[in-house]
């Protein structure tokens, strides 16, 4: 019964997790120096809002970070974070910075848009048939609990949320059950 897992544990008891991450449950693989498009670099912003997406490489390895790295390239486009299948976490854009990751959006319940000027993106490397694992969840809770050490955040959204004519991401994502345990 390997397989009981973070989420399989919450999804069966209301009982706390209690075991919440403190350190990274891996360490962060800083790619920054070799990530040289899909953001702008800016001597200050504030940051409140993280998103949350889902990538995969199309046409080849669909799940290798350099492959989803490079099918970013030619759209200059990028997060801050992608979380690769093991929950390895790589750093593609310096917090400070600006990445173009949530395209034309608009916060709910507010007039805001230029999402990217204020957010944090991280990608979760799965697809629409494949869900993110359990490691996935796991460092995706240790980062935005990271961040929020670092910053104000008011808003944890979905690129669903705030693009809901265009995008679909994250998919298969359990956001009620994950959203729960980012608030305890
Ligand atoms: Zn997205």
């Amino acid at each position: 019964m390997k397989q009981i897992t973070l989420l399989a544990l919450l999804l069966l008891s209301t009982a706390s997790y209690s075991q919440q991450p403190k350190n990274a449950p891996l360490p962060i693989i800083d790619l920054t120096a070799q990530v040289n498009f899909g953001h702008r670099i800016v001597a200050k912003r504030n940051i409140d809002i993280i998103v949350v997406h889902s990538t995969y490489a199309i046409n080849k390895d669909s799940f290798l970070i350099d492959a989803v790295l490079n099918q970013f390239k030619p759209y200059k486009v990028c997060p801050h974070y992608v979380i690769g299948r093991e929950g390895e976490i790589y750093l593609t854009v310096a917090e400070k910075n600006i990445a173009y990751h949530a395209g034309v959006s608009t916060l709910p319940g507010t007039k805001r848009s230029n999402l990217n000027t204020n957010s944090i993106g991280i990608e979760i490397i799965n697809s629409p048939s494949t869900p993110p694992t359990d490691a996935q969840y796991e460092s995706l809770l240790y980062l935005i609990q990271d961040i929020q050490k670092r910053h104000k955040i008011n808003h944890i959204v979905r690129h669903s949320d705030i693009a809901p004519d265009r995008k679909t991401d994250p998919w298969l994502f359990n956001w009620d059950v994950f959203m729960k345990m980012v608030e305890k």
